[in-house]
């Protein structure tokens, strides 16, 4: 724990001092623009990612960046995408998953999941990507990238990690909340593929039906 206490410790005698006004203008309320979907890795880090300041990102991390469609659970993240939705009135939802996630590689091995009851259960909700994944892309070679895939290496992985930001975007607009302000048209959704290591981040480009280089 010691790094952490002397991490605040500096945040409050250095970082903090510089954002003094920010914070101080953000305790009369919250207007973030983008509610930010993520994985709980630890290898994201979605404001350093898109070098946001606090206040800009309304977030929702979970293992695997998983929204369980509506009806099925009575769980966090729909109170959470409700909220951001309908009292913050975000303009953008942005479903980012990662390279090497760790719940998709347990998604496409279940075996190894034997000892982890509540992840298994957890990543029922993305059950739909792992059919995809077999039925489109079951004749991949190791270490081949995908067609689709825009990530080397892994290609089985790094199809499981696009397909699952799709089913999970599919997931999203099932929510009532969603599906109002999606028909109102004053919602936007992306879909994005952070490849951690590089720094890059891939868009899912509905035209072309393939994540692209967002920058
Ligand atoms: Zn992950």
């Amino acid at each position: 724990m010691q790094p952490l206490t002397q991490g605040v410790q500096d945040f409050q005698t250095k970082n903090f001092q510089t954002m003094r006004d920010l914070f101080a203008q953000l305790a009369q309320g919250q207007h973030p623009e983008t509610l930010f979907i993520t994985c709980s890795d630890s290898r994201v880090d979605p404001n350093l990612l898109t070098q946001t300041k606090p206040g800009e990102l309304f977030v929702l991390r979970n293992a695997g960046n998983i929204v369980p469609p509506h009806g099925s659970i009575n769980g966090g993240e729909a109170a959470t995408i409700e909220y951001a939705v309908n009292a913050l009135g975000v303009k953008n939802i942005i479903i980012c998953g990662h390279s090497h996630c760790g719940a998709m590689k347990g998604l496409l091995h279940p075996e190894q999941l034997t000892d982890f009851p509540a992840v298994v259960a957890w990543l029922s909700y993305a059950q739909k990507t792992k059919q995809r994944v077999d039925e489109k892309y079951s004749d991949l070679p190791d270490g081949e990238p995908t067609l689709n895939a825009a990530i080397d290496g892994e290609p089985t992985l790094n199809a499981a990690i696009e397909e699952n930001v799709l089913v999970q975007i599919e997931n999203l607009r099932t929510l009532p909340s969603v599906a109002a302000r999606v028909a109102r048209g004053d919602l936007n959704i992306y879909g994005w593929v952070y490849r951690f290591e590089t720094g890059e981040v891939f868009a899912y480009e509905p035209d072309a039906q393939r994540f692209v280089p967002l920058v």
